[in-house]
């Protein structure tokens, strides 16, 4: 039987590991067998980070056999056996009950994997799995210095998988004739990357970690370009849609936006403005992201952007992430439009239009009402929140799509946008937190990119400071005090808390919070923290003690959004003095008056969280104040990621943090990580060289007439990336 990349596993594998492999590791070929990588390489003398071992992690260890220890249990009937291994850097306890392990021999070398669990204080593994490595049972893997340590499953170890290749692979590792290569010689030459089997081979079994590091080089290159030429294609394909020019017009509603305007644009917003206008007006639909630092004016020019479309007869809509920040928005636009944002009302200006506000949570006569006002074109500005697009909600002529801080609208969103209109409309995503390079070029890689880099003159600027109650318990007194002066000076305050309280169920996910709250980097399963601090908890210590006396109020994602949208009114017409609230408050708030942030717990949240919550403050000419109180000490990872934070207001170094702090799927989103994007092995934060390179080669590629037609190795393999996205897509759909 030839055995080819599609041969199914249950033809080359057992049919118990063949089901296993499929159903917990999604691996059905020889492909994906081959393509499921090493998480790490295990050797002897790497002292296997004993010591870094903590309760629930689930790990494989290789060590070594130091002690044997049978006996008969006091309390119950049968045996004990406590096996100690060690790798000279630490040691642990492997404890079987009623088990006879007459193989595991003093001083013999094995691979364990378990639970890690605890007893009386110390580490220990009960009933691991084990696999010796030396000598008599034949294994001459261990001869070999490095030893795969491959992502596993529950009935799938990393030793099935590492036999179950080896079985593929032959004792010669045969792969010459199994895998073709897709990239082109010439390209290989070029940059000096391996020939595709070799990598397999090598990356399977390796001998030293110079043929890991090679190998690892070259499936990352398969990954950047397959990914790049995806994106090229896309961008190509953009380039040729048909759009609707929306030029600009003068004594238009964009012409009495900026009379109405209270200052002057920075020369950002300017430019970025004339930047849109020229690409409004032309016939092939804008594909642009606005990325800005917090605070930097993207509002307006958005907003001068849809006035721009609506003078030239079409309909803009403006995507916000929450429901407070879609009502801030519709309420903010039509201040400033006055009666020409109320067309068709007594007071109205006939020459303007209609400030629409459509959300879930409208009743169903004005859902009615905002919906028949959109498809019959009265509404020219219409705002809302995403869930705008998944709503069906028709147009008359849609013209632009704002999308507003969303750091993790994919490709797929887009996609359902553009088929909104009966033409493409323009689309502009905005994002407050900035990209990192790598991100803009493979999630947003279909997107051209401007930037806003300057904030308004005359902010006062925010100064930011960790307050380690565990270590300065005073500083948190002051923290209030400071506060409570703001508050005398005629100020405003946000407390912040992770969650809501009062129920058990709130993790502060409640439906109004962000839906991609990065969150803070995980802490695992481990349970032995206390439960986060709670808005409701908060509010009530405060009210009784440290700013008692206060107009103290809170805002979370389980007050109907009337609720909401009246707090934050009464917030922002100053009737409240401090606001204690989820990240609800996270993105876009705007509040000019609001002074101080106190973050409770802030090591909770993550790096850009931080970043946009410190920028609801100083948004006016007031210089602003924000505290991070933590109980992490201020040696601990934790405390020096906040001290990071307090220490820049760049955002630009923060998110480069951030991606550093967050798993690498997270940033991408589900829509791009994963098998989905093929991605598995290459980094954002590494790959930056590579991914730059991997573009140009593939935009190159692309801009010859004959396309891939010279490279069907990669036309197949960039076709297979589009059917696994499409597959799994209709699947969520
Ligand atoms: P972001 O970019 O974070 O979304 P906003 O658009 O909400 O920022 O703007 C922040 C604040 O700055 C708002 O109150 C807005 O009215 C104000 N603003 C915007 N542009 C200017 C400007 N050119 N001069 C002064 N204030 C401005
Ligand atoms: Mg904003």
């Amino acid at each position: 039987m030839a055995v080819t990349l599609e041969t199914p596993l249950t033809r080359v594998l057992g049919p118990k590991t063949a089901s296993s492999m499929a159903e917990q590791l999604s691996l059905h070929t020889v492909r994906d067998l081959l393509r499921h990588y090493p998480r790490r390489y295990a050797s002897r003398g790497e002292m296997a980070r004993l010591d870094d071992l903590e309760k629930g992690d689930r790990v494989t260890i290789l060590a070594q056999v130091k002690s044997v220890n049978t006996r008969r249990m006091r309390q119950r009937h049968g045996t004990i056996t406590e096996v100690t291994v060690g790798d000279g850097a630490g040691s642990m306890t492997l404890v079987f009950f009623n088990h006879r392990h007459a193989h595991l021999r003093q001083g013999a070398w094995g691979l364990f994997a378990g639970t890690v669990g605890s007893y009386q204080g110390k580490l220990q593994f009960t009933h691991p799995d084990c696999h010796l490595l030396d000598g008599d049972n034949g294994d001459d893997d261990w001869a070999r210095a490095l030893v795969p340590i491959y992502p596993a499953s529950k009935d799938v170890s990393s030793w099935v998988i590492q036999k179950s290749l080896k079985l593929l692979l032959g004792p010669q590792g045969n792969l010459a004739g199994l895998v073709e290569d897709p990239l082109p010689e010439e390209m290989r030459t070029r940059h000096g990357i391996l020939p595709l089997a070799a990598a397999l081979l090598d990356i399977h079994r390796p001998t030293t970690m110079a043929d890991v590091e090679r190998a690892a080089h070259r499936l990352k290159w398969d990954e950047a370009l397959t990914l790049q030429l995806t994106l090229a294609a896309r961008r190509r394909a953009a380039a040729l849609e048909p759009g609707t020019a929306r030029p600009r017009r003068a004594g238009g509603l964009l012409d009495a936006v900026d009379a109405a305007l209270p200052f002057a644009l920075t020369e950002g917003q300017r430019a970025v403005g004339e930047e849109l206008a020229a690409e409004l007006d032309r016939d092939q639909p804008m594909h642009r992201l606005l990325q800005g630092e917090v605070g930097s004016g993207k509002t307006v020019v958005a907003l001068r952007a849809m006035a721009q479309v609506v003078d030239a007869g079409g309909q803009a809509a403006l995507l916000a992430p929450t429901e407070v920040l879609a009502a801030q928005h519709a309420r903010g636009i039509r201040e400033l439009l006055g009666p020409l944002g109320r067309a068709g009302e007594l007071d109205g200006d006939p020459a303007g239009t209609r400030v629409t506000l459509l959300t879930g949570s409208l009743k169903a006569a004005a859902k009615r009402e905002a919906r028949a006002e959109v498809a019959e074109g009265r509404a020219g500005i219409v705002v809302g929140t995403h869930a705008l697009l998944q709503e069906g909600v028709e147009f008359a002529d849609l013209g632009l799509v704002v999308v507003d801080e969303q750091h993790r609208f994919g490709v797929e969103q887009r996609d359902a946008l553009r088929a909104k209109g009966n033409r493409p409309p323009h689309v502009l995503v905005m994002t407050a937190t900035p990209i990192p390079r790598t991100v803009a070029m493979t999630v947003y890689g279909d997107l051209e990119i401007s930037t806003l880099r300057q904030l308004p003159s005359g902010r006062g600027g925010v100064s930011s400071s960790v307050v380690p109650v565990t270590e300065k318990r005073a500083w948190l007194d002051r923290a209030w005090e400071r506060l409570r002066e703001e508050v005398a000076a005629g100020r405003q305050a946000y407390v912040v808390c992770p969650r809501i309280g009062d129920s058990p169920s709130d993790a502060a996910g409640a439906d109004d919070e962000p839906e991609d709250a990065d969150g803070a980097p995980d802490d695992g399963p481990r349970g032995d923290r206390r439960p986060p601090l709670a808005v409701l908890d908060i509010a009530e210590l405060l009210r009784g003690g440290p700013l008692a006396g206060l107009r103290l109020d809170v805002l979370h994602g389980r007050l109907t959004p009337e609720e909401k949208d009246a707090r934050m009114r009464a917030f922002a017409a100053r009737e409240i003095d401090v606001l204690v609230a989820t990240t609800v408050v996270e993105v876009g708030v705007d509040v000019p008056n609001a002074t101080v942030m106190v973050v409770m717990d802030a090591d909770r949240f993550g790096v850009s969280q931080l970043h946009q919550l410190r920028g609801r403050v100083a948004r006016g000419q007031h210089p602003g104040l924000c505290l991070l109180v933590t109980d992490a000490s201020t040696s601990s990872s934790t405390g020096q990621r906040l001290a990071a934070v307090a220490a820049t207001s760049d955002g630009f170094e923060l998110a480069r943090l951030d991606l550093e702090t967050r798993r690498e799927g997270d940033i991408l989103g589900a829509a791009q990580s994963g098998r989905r994007s093929g991605v598995r092995m290459l980094s954002l934060l590494e790959d930056e060289e590579l991914i730059a390179t991997a573009r140009a080669e593939a935009t190159a590629l692309l801009e010859n007439e004959r396309g891939l037609a010279d490279h069907p190795g990669l036309a197949t393999e960039v076709a297979r990336l589009a059917t696994d996205e499409r597959a799994e897509w209709l699947e969520k759909a």
